[in-house]
């Protein structure tokens, strides 16, 4: 009970169950923690809405995933792309 009351999924008590719980608790650190910016890399990045970060520093909105701001992914996709294009080129 202890350890529940610290998370931010304690608000819950003993409802909803364990699982559901450790996923919201994965996006909360987030979500409501301060994250890297991606233009001045500063801590001051803070979620405004779904999708929506602000950085404070730099007075820069944008766009990013709903729980994070890190657009690490996009670079994966283009990868994946990359990839794609090359074997269409065999074929
Ligand atoms: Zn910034």
């Amino acid at each position: 009970m202890a350890l529940r009351k610290l998370s931010s999924a304690g608000r819950f008590g003993t409802r909803y169950g364990r699982r559901i719980k450790q996923r919201i608790i994965a996006v909360e650190k987030i979500q409501k923690s301060k994250q890297k910016c991606p233009f001045c890399n500063k801590l001051s990045v803070k979620r405004i809405s779904s999708g929506i970060w602000y950085c404070k520093a730099c007075d820069s909105k944008f766009a990013a995933k709903a729980y994070d701001p890190i657009i690490k992914a996009e670079a994966k996709v283009e990868e994946t792309s990359e990839e794609k294009s090359t074997e269409e080129e065999e074929k």
